[in-house]
């Protein structure tokens, strides 16, 4: 049976068929709870007036009550426009039309009180409102009090009469037959501890809220429940992978004894050896491990993923590792190899370069077991992959690849699923990290090898060019190698090359006696290869390229990373790029060039650089700055469409949110509990309707 939430929005009073079908296709809306889900994204504040005396440009919004004295129309064609001056006992005010002129002169009277509001704007020594709402005033609207509620619409909805008003006129509509059958869906005892308002109050005061106050009381706890789910259902995934899968058990070391002893080339951090320990433990234990390494450019994750190899390898099972990008695998293999070869363990690269003849062998390899390591892009995704036994799967730089594709990397092993480990690059920030790998376990490598000297960050204009280049001189002079990165600009791959081309050319012009290559997404993998070689061999002491030496490109003579107009970049972008200088022993310089003209956003993102190496507080930045779909990539913003809350603002409540839930589930993992029923049929209709979930896990 339907329930009454389940009503076809259709048979809402003032809906009807045709509206129907444009809320269907414009907002998603299809049913009555639909429709009270969608919840306005911000309120008009209707609960004052103001004096026109006091009104300024610099207030938001306002609502006054005044008398029309005089309307004259002025202008023609486009430049025509109504203007009307109005009154209170303060002062007076101008409000212009531009745009359905007739329609409001018919409708507005001399010496009439309306309410009028709008947005006030500074017109030389005046101030006026352009298209303000008016009314005339009634009993009913003279004394404000309220929050006019705004929803989302299209211009669509618009178009075809279905304003704001109207949109809320339906939610009033049916807000007034929920009455009673709003659910309750968090138990007394979160309610209580917590001072959280009732949900059918809440869903009143969220969309027509009779007080800030109450509005902020509805906004905290629908926020809440809404987190508080989201991370009960994750704790409860990773409750039973802990509880349920089986994984393979290594605990043989001596591959990694022999490494510690004889390959090593240089101490771990303390850091590194932390995680190491909690990830052999994981691997000993008898359950599968699925682990979020996070760490900071530099941080040496890459070996930390290659001794916990070792472990696997040891008792004779295999190992993947997964690059986002040909350059970066090629890296990995040829940094691995080194080690491997000495250590005579079989291993492979695997990318969509890879000739036919040569996939073939290493798919035989692969299968029969004999090969150890299979190092590749996400060529290694493909169903003809097939391990005799994947005992671990490294994923680097995770946040380039979707959820979907870690899941793909589980099912390579019929029996058994394989420990994964994710290493992620550019820190993520907590809220994010909690949300979109909740169901993980976490190891943070928290300090980077000791000998490093932090990352001097230096902002110049492009007018400072030539001074910048005798910087760049005296660097290579000394011995050193400079990268330097031109941003993806337009749309067309067309233009972005020439963009390149144009700034090498004037590099080469600038140090025509200085070996220079580059490098771009549309040179052949074998050519890129050639001049990243000859880059890293010091052949060439400068780099040109664009952003695909974004990730874990690692060349230590490279001291200076110069970044071409750096306010084009996203900020953990160019934390990323600034992470491939400040490898070695020597001091090393990342400089943002820039134009004059910088919008509010790239000041902030370049300050930030300039003023902090921390890259957790770079991505906490960059979430206030882009929100967090943008930043985690369309990939994953799926699992970011929340209803209400605001990963970038609601740390605080989805904390809360978590540490309610833990609570919970160690207390009553299967809520069996009565004071938990309504959790879990919450839970339970959750899981009928899959709404967000389906795009979670
Ligand atoms: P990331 O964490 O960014 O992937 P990498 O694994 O590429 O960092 O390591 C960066 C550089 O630091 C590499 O040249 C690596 O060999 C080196 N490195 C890693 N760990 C240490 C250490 N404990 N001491 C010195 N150098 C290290
Ligand atoms: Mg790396």
């Amino acid at each position: 049976m339907a329930t009454f939430f389940e009503t076809p929005i259709e048979f809402l009073k003032g809906v009807g068929p045709q509206r129907a079908v444009l809320l269907n296709k414009e907002l998603n809306i299809f049913t009555f709870g639909d429709l009270i889900q969608h919840y306005p994204f911000r309120y008009e504040d209707r609960t004052q007036f103001v004096s026109i005396r006091d009104v300024t440009d610099e207030m938001p919004f306002i609502q006054v009550k005044a008398i029309i004295r005089k309307k004259e129309i002025i202008g023609a064609g486009p430049k025509k426009r109504m203007v009307v001056q109005v009154e209170d006992e303060t002062g007076g005010l101008e409000l212009v039309w531009f745009k359905g002129i007739n329609w409001v002169s018919d409708k507005i009277q001399l010496g009439v009180e309306y309410v009028v509001f709008g947005k006030p704007n500074r017109f030389g020594s005046k101030i006026n409102i352009a298209h303000p709402e008016i009314e005339v005033l009634t009993d009913k609207n003279k004394t404000g009090g309220y929050l006019q509620p705004v929803y989302s619409l299209t211009e669509k909805l618009r178009s075809r009469f279905l304003d704001n008003k109207t949109l809320a006129k339906l939610t009033r509509e049916l807000m007034g037959l929920s009455t009673g059958k709003i659910r309750e869906t968090l138990p007394q005892h979160i309610l209580k501890t917590n001072g959280f308002i009732s949900k059918p109050e809440a869903i009143v005061m969220i969309h027509f809220p009779t007080s800030l106050e109450m509005l902020a009381n509805a906004q905290k706890r629908l926020k809440f429940e809404e987190l508080f789910y989201i991370q009960l259902r994750l704790l409860k995934m990773k409750m039973v992978r802990q509880h349920k899968l089986r994984g393979l058990v290594f605990h043989d070391t001596s591959l990694l004894n022999q490494f510690y002893k004889q390959h090593l080339p240089f101490n771990l951090t303390d850091a590194q050896k932390r995680v190491i320990k909690e990830i052999y433990a994981d691997l000993k234990s008898g359950v599968q491990m699925n682990r979020l390494l996070q760490g900071d450019v530099g941080s040496g994750k890459t070996i930390v993923g290659f001794i916990c190899m070792l472990l696997v390898v040891s008792s004779g099972a295999q190992c993947a590792l997964m690059a986002p990008t040909e350059i970066l695998a090629q890296q990995h293999f040829a940094n691995l190899t080194k080690f491997t070869n000495a250590m005579k363990l079989p291993i492979a690269l695997l990318t969509g370069s890879t000739k036919k003849s040569q996939r073939k062998e290493i798919h035989i390899n692969l299968e029969s077991g004999e090969l150890k390591i299979l190092i590749g892009t996400h060529a290694l995704l493909e169903e003809e992959v097939k391990f005799k036994q994947l005992g671990l799967a490294v994923v680097d730089e995770q946040h380039r690849f979707g959820v979907a594709q870690r899941s793909k990397l589980w099912q390579k092993n019929s029996d058994v699923y394989p420990h994964v480990l994710v290493m992620t690059a550019t820190p993520i920030p907590r809220t994010l990290a909690m949300t979109l790998y909740g169901d993980l376990d976490v190891s943070a490598i928290d300090e980077l090898p000791s000998g490093r000297k932090p990352i001097k960050t230096i902002h110049k204009y492009d007018a400072h060019r030539l001074q910048v280049n005798q910087f760049l001189r005296d660097q290579i002079q000394a011995g050193r190698q400079v990268y330097m990165v031109y941003p993806l600009i337009e749309e067309s791959e067309k233009l972005d090359l020439k963009h390149l081309m144009d700034g090498y050319e004037s590099v080469c012009r600038a140090f025509p006696d200085i070996a220079i290559s580059i490098v771009h997404g549309k040179m052949k993998s074998v050519a890129k290869e050639y001049e990243m070689a000859r880059f890293k061999k010091g052949e060439t002491k400068i780099m040109v390229a664009t952003t695909v030496i974004e990730v874990g490109v690692d060349v230590p003579n490279a001291t200076v990373m110069v970044i071409e107009n750096a306010e084009r970049f996203g900020l953990s972008q160019l934390h990323q790029l600034r992470g491939r200088v400040g490898r070695g022993a020597q001091q090393s310089f990342c400089i943002l060039m820039s134009s004059q003209k910088l919008s509010a956003d790239s000041k902030v993102r370049i300050e930030t650089m300039v003023r902090t190496n921390n890259g957790f507080e770079i991505a906490e930045t960059d979430l206030q700055l882009r929100g967090p779909g943008d930043l985690m990539g369309t990939q994953q913003s799926g699992a970011l469409d929340l209803l209400i809350a605001d990963l970038g603002k609601d740390g605080q409540i989805l904390k809360q949110a978590r540490e309610v839930a833990i609570h919970i589930l160690q207390d009553d993992p299967d809520l069996l509990k009565p004071e938990n029923t309504v959790i879990k049929a919450q839970v339970d209709s959750m899981r009928k309707s899959m709404i967000n979930w389906s795009r979670i896990s």
